[in-house]
Parts: C-alpha cells; sequence; structure tokens
C-alpha cells in the first residue's frame, strides 16, 4: 500500500474517536488562555496513539507538543487551536483541533517508516491572545520547516488573507466634580472617548481598502452625577500590512490626542497586541488543493480582497513557510465564523465529515513535504521570496 492510503486508513479508522473528542470539547467551550478540559482531552488523545506529550510548552499551561518520526530529517508541523468565544464555540476550533489530531493520528500509524519529523502542536489563545506569537517567541517552533493548519468556514479555499493587526487601549483622565452643582469645575474623560470616536469615523474615509478600524468603549465613567474622571476605549486597526496597521494606530491615536487637548484632559495609550498578515505559501498550498480535489473536493486560493479576519498564524507564516486553508461546514452565506448560528455548523455531521478530509489533505501534504526535499526546498524559496518582498 502507498503512504497516502495507508495514511487514509488509518485516518478512517480514527474516524469514531476524534468525532467523539471534537465533540466533547464542543460542549465545554474554554475562553482564551483556559482551555484546560481540551489540552488534557487531546493530550491524552496523543498518548493513546502512543505517543509522548509534553504539556505546558513555552510557558502556557494549556499548550502541548507531541513529536515523532524518523531521524532529524525535515519537521513539519501541524497546529491544533482550540479556545472558544463567550457565545460557544463560535470559531469552530473543537473542529481544528480535531482535523489537527486526526492529521497526527494518520501519520503516526506509519511512524517507523516516516522519512522525517511530524510535531503536532496544541496552541492556546488564538481569540485574542496571540498564543501561537509566544510560542513563536519561546522557541517551541524551531526546528520545524514548515506548519499547517485548517479553519471551519462557510466556503472551500486553501488559503486565507487574513489581515494584520494593532490593538490599542487608550485612557483618558480627567477631572471629577459635581455634574450639577460644579459641572465647570470638572473636564469630562467621556466627552474625550466620544470626541475621539466621532473623529476615527471622519478618518476611515481616508484609509486604503480593506482597512478595519473598531472599537468598543470599555470604561465609559464612574457615577451618572459626576463629571467622568476616567474613560478607556479600545481600538483594533487592521490592514494588509503590519505597517499599514501601525500607520492606522497611530492615526487613531493623533484623533485620542486632538479629543483630549479639545477637553482637557490627559491621554495614555498602549498597544496591547497584534497579528501578522497571513502569508500563504503557495507551493504548499498547490499540494494541499491536490489532495483535496483527489479526496473529492476541489479548492482554490482564495480571492485577494475576499473579506476575512486576523490570526496568530498569521505571525507563523512570517516566520516559517505555512497554510491557512479554509474548509466549508455550512452553506456560503447562511452562517460566518464568531455568529451564534456556526456554533451548531461546528457541531453538525457536515462539519465532522470536512473535518476528517481535511485531516487526510493535511496529513498527506505533510508527508509529501517530509517525502520529497525538492518540494520543501521550492516552499521555502518561496518564503524566502516573500520575506524579501
Ligand atoms: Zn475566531
Ligand atoms: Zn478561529
Amino acid at each position: 500500500m502507498d503512504a497516502h492510503s495507508e495514511i487514509s486508513r488509518a485516518i478512517d479508522s480514527y474516524r469514531e474517536i476524534v468525532t467523539g473528542l471534537s465533540h466533547e470539547i464542543h460542549e465545554h467551550p474554554e475562553l482564551k488562555f483556559e482551555e484546560h478540559f481540551a489540552s488534557d482531552l487531546l493530550a491524552r488523545a496523543v498518548r493513546e496513539l502512543g505517543l509522548k506529550v509534553e504539556t505546558g510548552v513555552g510557558g502556557l499551561k494549556t499548550a502541548f507538543r507531541a513529536e515523532f518520526g524518523q531521524g532529524d530529517g525535515p519537521t513539519v508541523a501541524i497546529l491544533a487551536e482550540y479556545d472558544a468565544l463567550p457565545n460557544g464555540h463560535s470559531c469552530g476550533h473543537n473542529l481544528i483541533c480535531g482535523a489537527a489530531l486526526t492529521a497526527a493520528a494518520g501519520l503516526a500509524a506509519m511512524r517507523d517508516n516516516l522519512p522525517g519529523r511530524i510535531v503536532l502542536l496544541g496552541t492556546p489563545a488564538e481569540e485574542g491572545g496571540g498564543g501561537k506569537i509566544i510560542l513563536l517567541d519561546k522557541g517551541v517552533l524551531e526546528g520545524v520547516d514548515a506548519a499547517m493548519m485548517a479553519h471551519p468556514y462557510d466556503s472551500e479555499y486553501s488559503s486565507i488573507p487574513a489581515l494584520a493587526t494593532q490593538h490599542l487601549r487608550i485612557s483618558f483622565h480627567g477631572r471629577a466634580a459635581h455634574a450639577a452643582a460644579g459641572p465647570w469645575d470638572g473636564a469630562s474623560a467621556l466627552s474625550a472617548v466620544i470626541q475621539t470616536f466621532q473623529s476615527v469615523d471622519a478618518a476611515r474615509l481616508h484609509l486604503r481598502d480593506m482597512s478595519r478600524v473598531h472599537g468598543i468603549i470599555t470604561n465609559g465613567g464612574q457615577a451618572v452625577n459626576i463629571i467622568p474622571e476616567l474613560t478607556q476605549c479600545e481600538f483594533l486597526a487592521r490592514a494588509t500590512t503590519s505597517s499599514y496597521a501601525a500607520e492606522i494606530a497611530a492615526r487613531i491615536v493623533r484623533c485620542a490626542e486632538a479629543a483630549a487637548a479639545a477637553t482637557g484632559v490627559r491621554v495614555e495609550h498602549q498597544v496591547i497586541g497584534g497579528y501578522k498578515n497571513m502569508v500563504n505559501n503557495r507551493t504548499m498550498g498547490a499540494v494541499y488543493e491536490s489532495h483535496s480535489e483527489a479526496l473529492g473536493t476541489p479548492t482554490h486560493a482564495a480571492p485577494p480582497g475576499m473579506p476575512t479576519g486576523s490570526t496568530d498564524m498569521g505571525d507563523v507564516s512570517h516566520a516559517i513557510p505555512s497554510i491557512h486553508p479554509l474548509f466549508q461546514i455550512s452553506d456560503t452565506g447562511t452562517g460566518n465564523c464568531h455568529e451564534d448560528t456556526f456554533v451548531k455548523y461546528a457541531d453538525s455531521k457536515r462539519g465532522y465529515a470536512a473535518m476528517i478530509r481535511v485531516a487526510k489533505a493535511m496529513a498527506m501534504t505533510a508527508y509529501d513535504l517530509i517525502a520529497q526535499p525538492e518540494l520543501l526546498k521550492e516552499a521555502k524559496a518561496e518564503f524566502e521570496t516573500n520575506q524579501g518582498g
């Protein structure tokens, strides 16, 4: 039997186990950095495959890492996300970790004959925590030649044009006063935050296509009868490149400074995080596409202008050749990531069937990358060219 058939057979025999695991994770949604149930369950499943698991890697309690294969040949990492949002698994990360675990199970079945090494990496806190950035900084991905993961969506694509972000926190310090008996003695931090949002909305017109700015007021004042002395807000600036996201963030800060000057309050800001844009490796993407098509689901690169979010896989893609295909679990336009309706698609027959299929395509792609040195060389050459450009 050839390697691809062997992978496919091993995955088919794992289907029931992983569907159960993925469903259990769906039923126990956990927020970023608190994914103890999911990471314990996944680590146990990896041990049951006969693999060694290191937990708490990179100083993150809910991260884990398993490595297997032969020699010191090429190493491909398959990444698993498992955090949820306040409305449950509305981003379907239970299917992401299910697909990653399944791909690892398929490759582990032939661990004694693998011409290289596979890393299964559990990456916490994609939803705003940047778990992968922490793991990258801590060197957990050192020695890895290529990385991949797959994300559920309402369409099928072999890539994602994910945007870069800058996450800003802005605080205004005013002067409290009795709002009726002596408002002239106060300086309103609320007026400053309101004016900031109005100025940002006016600046929006001048932003380049595909940019996004969205914010919330996290502290709007202390009491209705006191002139607010402290207010706070957060903004996410998104763009196709990190440098333009930073430019937008600087513009937001100028809006805040102008509002503070006009209202006589003091302003301070911090950049509290940010993701890089996704660089989709086309060499790896083409291999994934060929396997996906052979498995009955043709797929192609997402159109460049397709509306999308952001991911900490973007940061990985700037460090290592990477892919982040999207797999369809709902009819196009009927439900989108982060919406309540997506929660049920992430726990559907269709979702689990797609999870198994993309696990096969990822495992076969990973196998090809370690079995064909020329292919990995090409992926790396493309990566270098992208870095230069
Ligand atoms: Zn999400
Ligand atoms: Zn997601």
